[in-house]
């Protein structure tokens, strides 16, 4: 969970939102003008994936040891450029 300060852009008042439910996206109504408002949080991310190259079947341990959400990189092994998304997939 993930929480972000945001103001209301209509009335300014200050609110302190959290992804409850690790949503990357949250909707909701200003609770003092009622204006609709919309959070964007970090997505989560894997902290470690085990891949397998698609090209020569080597599997390999990707840390993401920058908490970056892709990571770039090439196959040890046959040295294709691959490209691993650390995004956990929406519950
Ligand atoms: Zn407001
Ligand atoms: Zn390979």
């Amino acid at each position: 969970m993930e929480i972000k300060r945001v103001s209301c852009p209509k009335c300014g008042i200050v609110l302190d939102v959290s992804n409850n439910k690790n949503e990357v996206v949250k909707r909701f109504a200003c609770p003092q003008c009622e204006s609709h408002l919309m959070v964007r949080f970090n997505p989560p991310l894997y902290e470690k994936l085990h891949v397998k190259c698609p090209n020569c079947s080597t599997e390999l341990r990707v840390h993401n040891r920058k908490n970056m959400p892709y990571r770039q990189f090439h196959c040890p092994t046959c040295q294709k450029e691959l490209r691993i998304s650390f995004i956990k997939p929406a519950e």
